[in-house]
């Protein structure tokens, strides 16, 4: 076999990667061999601290052995088999822990898929095959908001406010309408919106920003009043990333679907779930051409699930929410540090240990890149680093990963 770089650059094609710029020869990608707590090794066996949870994914730290003693013992008993007529133990449990985050008769049933984009995808087609089978057939658009993302299946992608991504398939998926804030729920024609969409608290692509305190609450209510079903779309936000399991819970809003995915297994394998209530799914009953006639191979995998449990696990065990309120101070109090040390910091953006930095355009790549020198790995949006460690990360690792920002914006920043 080639070496393994030579073979990617023969042979892989990266998500959402300009590809001439990666296979450029000049271009040495950091190929990543092992994965311990917050840390992540190269293949020369240099160390960078995860600070962007591997595209939000990692909750617990990388390999925590509980979690991958569950594996190894599930990958031995039960790798797989079919969900679609038949069911398995591991899948009853987690779909009711999950549903138990939530008051009884809200939340109570739960549909599995493989990723974020299928978790939405799910809920859209839920949303609007329960307006056929309930006589409100001209329920057919959804409302979503600018520079929204949910995900790259062609009916998640269509509700994406993020134009640089979305704008070349726009005609190709739902009819949707954009609003950039709720103060423009006035002019939305509400008797043919089969449900709104949003990520609740913070939208994490577009550049890490939180939406107004409150403001979910009062979407919640609109919908209620105007007869719309709200799709939460938790795949960054779920599993503790902003203080609480998840977001939805600090506006005390329950939806009619909530999307689960990244976090759900700890950030090891891919798994998703999409939650709804006992009213969206009666509407699925009677008649079969009733069913939810929608499904992936590998719905409600073992092996994914039996991770999602232990993950589940960890929360109690690690104490998460006993600390995080330290970390997220301590983050924010860090975050002033740095601000104050470098004024080409326009602002920074929090939500519990979501952190996005905003600089300018062209330092923002420049600065993402840099840090890696000093053993931070992260990404840029547009110019806003993202800092989003793993909960489990301690105050001493946060403080390396701002040391290293705050090298890569010296060596960035004159
Ligand atoms: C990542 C993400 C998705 C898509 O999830 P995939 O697993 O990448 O398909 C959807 N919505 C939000 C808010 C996300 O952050």
């Amino acid at each position: 076999m080639a070496d393994s770089i030579t073979a990617d650059k023969a042979h892989c094609w990266h998500p959402f990667t300009p590809q001439d710029d990666w296979c450029d020869p000049a271009h040495d990608p950091v190929m990543i061999v092992r994965g311990e707590g917050v840390w992540l090794y190269d293949a020369n066996d240099k160390k960078y601290l995860d600070g962007n949870s591997s595209i939000w994914t990692n909750i617990h730290g990388h390999c925590r052995p509980k979690i991958a003693q569950a594996i190894a013992k599930q990958a031995a008993t039960l790798d797989h088999s079919s969900y679609l007529g038949l069911g398995h133990p591991l899948a009853s449990e987690l779909a009711e822990k999950l549903v138990s985050f939530f008051p009884e008769k809200t939340l109570e049933r739960v549909f599995f898929s493989d990723n974020g984009s299928t978790a939405v995808e799910v809920a859209l087609k839920m949303s609007l095959q329960s307006r056929m089978q309930t006589g409100q057939e001209k329920r057919t658009r959804f409302l979503a908001f600018d520079n929204a993302y949910h995900g790259d299946t062609l009916g998640a992608a269509s509700l994406g406010g993020v134009n640089r991504f979305f704008s070349r398939f726009r005609s190709s998926g739902f009819e949707a309408e954009f609003i950039s804030s709720i103060d423009h729920l006035d002019h939305v024609l509400t008797s043919t919106i089969s449900a709104v969409v949003i990520e609740p608290l913070i939208q994490g692509v577009n550049e890490m920003r939180p939406w107004p305190k409150g403001m979910l609450k009062k979407l919640r209510d609109w919908t209620l009043e105007n007869g719309i079903h709200l799709i939460l779309d938790e795949v960054m936000t779920g599993f503790g990333r902003t203080g609480t399991m998840f977001a939805c819970q600090q506006e005390n809003v329950i939806p009619d679907f909530l999307c689960l995915a990244k976090g759900l297994t700890g950030g090891s394998l891919p798994l998703a779930a999409t939650l709804t209530t006992d009213q969206i799914y009666s509407s699925f009953l009677g008649p079969s051409e009733n069913a939810f006639y929608y499904g992936h191979s590998y719905t409600a995998n073992p092996i994914g699930c039996a991770a999602a449990l232990a993950s589940l696990e960890l929360f109690k065990s690690d104490r998460v929410f006993e600390n995080l309120p330290g970390k997220i101070l301590f983050l924010n109090r860090s975050l002033e540090d740095l601000k104050a040390r470098h004024p080409s910091i326009r602002e920074f953006r929090q939500c519990g240990l979501i952190a996005g930095i905003e600089f300018d355009k062209e330092s923002g790549l420049k600065i993402a890149t840099a840090a890696r020198n000093y053993g931070l790995l992260t990404r840029n949006i547009l110019g806003t680093v993202v800092f989003m460690p793993p909960l489990s990360v301690n105050h001493e690792e946060m403080t390396f990963g701002m040391e290293a920002l705050d090298k890569a914006i010296s060596d960035v920043v004159q």
